[in-house]
């Protein structure tokens, strides 16, 4: 299957999806974030606390008190210990000279830097290098995992590697996994969701799983 089709389609289906919503790379770093195990809604409700309290900045967090975090980031949820790793990531951006310091890092070394943080796995520091560093990496996610693994028509789940080096054959643009990533989350909530809506999927036609 070419997977360069099924990302043609699923544009004609949902139209561009514009991700991700910030004015600087680092609201996206903390967006990346507060946006786990929540919705992006709530996430954007506790990046807008942070920027109307004027603490929406690295060295601000940094230095700010864990309570003072927490209150504006409660409708994210795990409020306590995402408030923690809000700091600590911040006080990371601020020992390495900034975002714009960050963006001179190669993607790989990059990666293993913010992988050894607390709380930041490969989805989130993938995220982090695709929508704030604009590097050509692949975001797998749950909505990913499931829709390649439909595509592919096959019962067992399929390793992340395989994902990606299926994908990254054929789509290696930043604005093409900027758009995919979004995509395939705004079909795996629309259709391609736990009981799948084939009917009127824009890609049932490249599907393996496709119901009658
Ligand atoms: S046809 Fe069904 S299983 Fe296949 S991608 Fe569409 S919604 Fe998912």
């Amino acid at each position: 299957m070419v997977f360069g089709d099924v990302h043609d389609l699923l544009l004609a289906a949902h139209g561009p999806q514009r991700w991700w919503p910030a004015e600087s790379r680092f609201e996206i770093i903390a967006g990346a974030l507060l946006v786990q195990r929540t919705t992006w809604r709530s996430a954007e409700k506790a990046l807008a606390a942070l920027q109307g309290r004027r603490m929406l900045d690295p060295v601000t967090l940094a230095a700010a008190r864990a309570a003072d975090i927490e209150s504006c980031i409660r409708v994210a949820g795990f409020y306590r210990s995402k408030a923690a790793r809000l700091k600590k990531l911040s006080q990371f951006v601020v020992d390495c000279g900034g975002t714009d310091a960050l963006a001179d890092e190669g993607t790989d070394r990059l990666r293993e830097r913010l992988l050894r943080l607390d709380g930041i796995g490969a989805e989130t520091a993938d995220a982090i290098l695709l929508y704030a560093f604009a590097r050509p990496v692949l975001v797998i996610d749950a909505y990913l995992r499931r829709f390649a693994q439909r595509l592919a028509g096959v019962g067992a789940a399929i390793a992340d590697d395989e994902i990606a080096a299926w994908i990254l054959a054929e789509i290696d643009s930043v604005p093409k996994l900027n758009e995919l990533h979004a995509l395939v989350v705004a079909h795996g909530k629309s259709h391609c969701r736990k009981q799948p809506r084939c009917d009127d999927c824009g890609v049932r036609a490249l599907c393996r799983s496709a119901r009658p």
